[in-house]
């Protein structure tokens, strides 16, 4: 046997493997033509041609580029013919009882073209090539059958090659393809968020104006003519507040996500601000009859953080609570002080959140589809703010279902050394 050496279990598991998945196309048959050949000779000529050998699963019985001095005939188990290295091998085909292998070496005293392993524990005969020359000169008729066959199947084990290399030519091809597509994805992604970074940017503009015009209307107006109309006028006041919360969002989630993000972290009184943006709901929340509940302790210690965010934080969460809850739900705003962190939460009584959606939808412009989706008048963006702004003050935000499995529970900290 040529220079034989035993293969790490992983290459013959994987090697095994292959096998089992792969349809891999049998031999064309001429091993049996050759074989009939070989037992045509006398008994004791082919004695002295044929030893009997046997190696185990694993063995490599020669590797491409080994001198090629004998071929093999199988009896029992099976090898696998290999091109390349062990880790990323090309397989040209599997051989079992009854074929032939090693047989170039027989036509050719040229290196091994292809590396052959047992993958089942082998008995084979083997025929040296000086024998085989020996074979020639004396049976020259046998000799050219053989020979015939061998050709044969030289091509047959040619094309096997050519198309793996198609086979990976193609796939190459694929790849690069992929990646310029990749490539092309992320050049729209990036136009169009700039695209839409510049509409946002241009929109504070008109907001401004319309803020002026309110405050203006509010100035000028008659006391009376005021009173009478003050409910359009809250209506348009919080539209405008929601517009802003919107715009001021889209950008400061791009911001953020660009790693552009400038807190403005002051000492803050955390209770003080989560009492203003309870007021501001009230309104709202009495329109809709849906009950508020705060539960925050007092005294909170001072927090470093940025108000004007984390207030947009909470008004985003408050303005979902309220846009899911029904009519005579109930909403709590509940704050505990930890060892080394402040929790927030905001429970409604709303359809809740499936599970499956929990996570998602802090991402930007991930909205939930279902029966409730009629009511959103939103992008999909509050959240995704919500969830930059507080991790960027290295805090967490997450939802779960409230008390008892009803509506959900928006959760976040914030550390109380953040500053
Ligand atoms: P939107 O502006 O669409 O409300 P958000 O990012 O604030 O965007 O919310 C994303 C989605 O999460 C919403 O479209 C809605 O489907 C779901 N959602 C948010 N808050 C609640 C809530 N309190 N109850 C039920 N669903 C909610």
């Amino acid at each position: 046997m040529d220079d034989q050496d035993q293969l790490t279990t992983l290459h013959l598991t994987r090697l095994q493997q292959l096998r089992e998945n792969t349809p891999f196309p049998e031999s064309g048959g001429e091993d049996s033509a050759i074989l009939r050949e070989l037992a045509s000779i006398e008994r004791p000529l082919l004695q002295t041609l044929l030893q009997e050998c046997s190696c185990s699963a694993g063995d490599i019985l020669f590797r491409e580029g080994d001198p090629g001095n004998a071929m093999y005939v199988i009896l029992a188990g099976q090898v696998v013919v290999i091109k390349g290295s062990l880790d990323a091998p090309t397989v040209l085909g599997y051989r079992g009882p009854g074929e032939i292998i090693g047989e170039m070496a027989l036509l050719e005293n040229a290196p091994r073209s292809a590396s052959v392993i047992a993958i089942e524990n082998l008995r084979l005969l083997r025929i040296n090539h000086e024998d085989f020359q020996v074979l020639l000169n004396n049976r020259p008729g046998i000799g050219r059958k053989i020979m015939a066959v061998l050709s044969a199947r030289l091509r047959n084990t040619g094309n096997a090659l050519d198309s793996s290399t198609q086979t990976g030519r193609q796939l190459t091809q694929r790849v690069s393809q992929l990646y310029t597509e990749k490539e092309h994805l992320l050049e729209v992604q990036r136009i169009r968020q700039e695209t839409s970074d510049l509409i946002v940017h241009d929109l504070r503009n008109p907001l401004g104006v319309i803020y002026g015009v309110l405050d203006v209307l509010k100035m000028v107006l008659p006391e009376d003519v005021l009173n009478a109309n003050q409910e359009l006028l809250n209506i348009a006041e919080d539209a405008r507040d929601r517009m802003k919360r919107l715009i001021d969002s889209m950008l400061d989630v791009a911001r953020m996500e660009g790693g552009i993000t400038a807190l403005n972290i002051k000492p803050t009184n955390l209770a003080q601000l989560l009492e203003r943006v309870v007021r501001f709901s009230q309104l709202n929340a009495h329109r809709r009859q849906i009950h508020l509940h705060t539960t925050i302790p007092h005294p909170l210690p001072l927090i470093a953080l940025d108000e004007a965010k984390i207030e947009r934080v909470l008004a985003n969460l408050m303005d979902n609570a309220l846009k899911y809850t029904p009519q005579s739900g109930e909403i709590c705003i509940s704050a505990t002080l930890e060892a080394s962190q402040v929790q927030v939460s905001v429970t409604d009584t709303g359809p809740g959140i499936p599970e499956a959606e929990r996570q998602r939808i802090f991402e930007r412009f991930a909205q939930v589809q279902g029966d409730h989706a009629a009511r959103r008048r939103g992008f999909g963006l509050g959240l995704a703010f919500c969830k930059l702004a507080i991790e960027t003050h290295g805090g967490k935000i997450w939802v779960e279902p409230g008390s008892g499995g009803v509506g959900s529970r928006f959760t976040f900290t914030l550390p109380l050394n953040s500053a």
